[in-house]
């Protein structure tokens, strides 16, 4: 008889009950668990535990028979009603291991898994690039440092993505540059057509009371705003997603990339990070399709570049990097920033925030659980290192109010990429500016309160002030690496160095 197969939230899609390739037993009876304890754990986003239970129930609605759906308040309470026996499992015996279950995605649920006798754990699913393959690529750059750039043209050449011949496309690996363009300044949205929404159901419904049930027993308490479900719950929806922004909006999403547009939070952005991390969609799926575009002429290559380079460059060099660096990564604190967040920031209270890139920003998270990555790492992420917040909050506020946050995603991005805590193992240097790059980005600026230029006085912005006031905290580190000296340098010009940091220390936690 096929062993039973059980599946994580972030594992519905068809390819996890592939039984080719290292897949579970062909018709594999499947057992999902909702477990009500992590939601109890933390607080999450409102708009995210629904996504989740949303998507969980959908698949276990498909799978129809062949399912047992356990809602539970433990991962091994489920187990053992789904199994009808206790476990640890008993050792196996000659039927060998009783349950087969795909690499989870965060250290606590493989560790979990792992320490259960009898069951086997399958290779990861919902990634390029498999764990063996990063592995022998860390090692032959043993000793230097591990940076995506390489990473990215190792995965092009080995799975023949975007290549004419044995040379990227179109000559080069990196268009980047093509893709820093400023927003329109004649318009407040880029005018391209809207990213596929869904429309709720029964399901959603019935996800939507239990949530209304649990907070109002007072078992579970959430954060933002709940609204229409606003990314794909299924396999068919995320295809719909998926078909509409190759045809519609593939085409426009290099240029523009990085910029900010109020009106238009969304831009050309892809919003596939939540059914790719729920594992609706496969990225082989998605970078095949975008370079059929190019190849078709339907797209030009500095968007297909762009958002290949999102996919199978960051995604997955983000994934490796989180078993890669080990479990006490997401300790780290090498600028040894330990302030607590603030209470406006941690309720997504917008509403207190004069900043207006900020306010912005913060009600987008409030309202929708998802922004774009300037805004997370420019403007959330930028804040929270400019004053000097503890990183492993930092991560953990990212993770509950993201509706694509799970642990392996968050831990580099945070910890690494935005907070700068790792002291330089993912990043060259910390990601942060003045309000001069967010202006220059955005229109964001124009309406607000502060002016970019001013650094001292009743209308400093906070994120030059901020600039500035990190740079001099952490100016010995700093004016050691050669790509922030000369920032660094910058400072010794600065005449009202003093009355900018009283200033910024008058601040305090206080809403910018
Ligand atoms: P697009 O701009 O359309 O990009 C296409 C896809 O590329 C995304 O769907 C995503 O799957 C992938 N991608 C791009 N960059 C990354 C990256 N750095 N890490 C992983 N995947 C990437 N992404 C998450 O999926 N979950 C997170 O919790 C998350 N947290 C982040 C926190 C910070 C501080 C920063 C700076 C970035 C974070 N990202 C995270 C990466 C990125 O911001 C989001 O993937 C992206 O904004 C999702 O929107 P999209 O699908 O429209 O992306």
């Amino acid at each position: 008889a096929p062993r039973p197969h059980w599946i994580f939230g972030d594992q519905l899609g068809p390819h996890f009950l592939d039984p080719r390739h290292g897949g579970p037993d062909a018709h594999a009876p499947v057992i999902m668990i909702e477990a009500r304890s992590v939601l109890r754990r933390r607080r999450f986003h409102r708009a995210k535990a629904h996504l989740v239970l949303s998507a969980m129930r959908h698949r276990a609605a498909e799978l129809g028979d062949r399912v047992t759906y356990v809602r539970a308040d433990t991962y091994a309470e489920g187990l053992e009603r789904a199994l009808g026996r206790p476990v640890p499992l008993a050792e196996p015996t000659d039927e060998g291991d009783r349950l087969t279950v795909h690499h989870p995605t965060s250290r606590r649920a493989r560790d979990f898994a792992a320490a259960l006798d009898g069951v086997e754990i399958l290779p990861a699913r919902g990634f390029l690039v498999p764990h063996a393959e990063f592995a022998a690529w860390a090692d032959r750059h043993a000793g230097t440092s591990l940076r995506l750039e390489g990473f990215y043209r190792a995965v092009r050449e080995r799975h023949g993505l975007l290549m004419d011949g044995d040379g990227p496309a179109g000559g080069r690996w990196n268009l980047d540059h093509d893709n820093r363009e400023r927003p329109p300044r004649d318009r407040d949205t880029l005018g391209v057509k809207g990213p596929w929404r869904p429309r709720e159901d029964a399901i959603d419904e019935e996800v939507r009371h239990d949530l209304d049930r649990w907070e109002r027993a007072g078992d579970v308490s959430f954060v933002g705003r709940d609204g229409p479900r606003r990314f794909p719950a299924t396999r068919r929806e995320a295809l719909a997603a998926l078909r509409h922004f190759i045809t519609h909006r593939l085409p426009g999403f290099g240029g523009q990339e990085d910029a900010m547009l109020a009106a238009d939070p969304v831009m050309s952005h892809s919003l596939l990070s939540a059914p790719l991390n729920l594992g609706l969609l496969d990225p082989a799926e998605c970078v095949e399709r975008a370079e059929r575009a190019y190849r078709e002429g339907d797209a030009p290559l500095n968007s297909v570049e762009g958002f290949v380079r999102q996919i199978a460059g960051w995604r997955e060099y983000v994934w490796h990097l989180y078993w890669h660096f080990g479990e006490d990564y997401r300790d780290r604190n090498a600028l040894r920033h330990t302030a607590p967040l603030p209470g406006w920031f941690l309720e997504l209270d917008a509403g207190a925030v004069t900043a207006n890139c900020l306010s912005t920003v913060l009600a987008q998270v409030r309202d929708t659980g998802w922004t774009h990555h300037i805004p997370r790492l420019m403007v959330l992420g930028s804040r929270a290192l400019q004053d000097g917040w503890d990183p492993a909050a930092v991560t953990d506020w990212f993770h509950r109010c993201f509706v694509d946050g799970y642990d392996w995603v968050m831990l580099p991005n945070v910890v690494g990429m935005s907070q700068y805590a790792d002291g330089g193992l993912m990043t060259t240097k910390p990601y942060t500016s003045g309000g001069a790059y967010i202006h220059r980005m955005s229109d964001l600026c124009g309406p607000c309160a502060y002016r970019p230029s001013d650094r001292t006085g009743e209308r400093a912005c906070p994120y030059t002030a901020g600039y500035w006031a990190f740079l001099h905290r952490h100016r010995e580190r700093l004016a050691a690496n050669h790509r922030t000296a000369r920032a660094v340098h910058g400072l010794d010009r600065l005449t009202d160095l003093g009355e900018l940091l009283d200033e910024t220390a008058r601040r305090g936690d206080a809403p910018p």
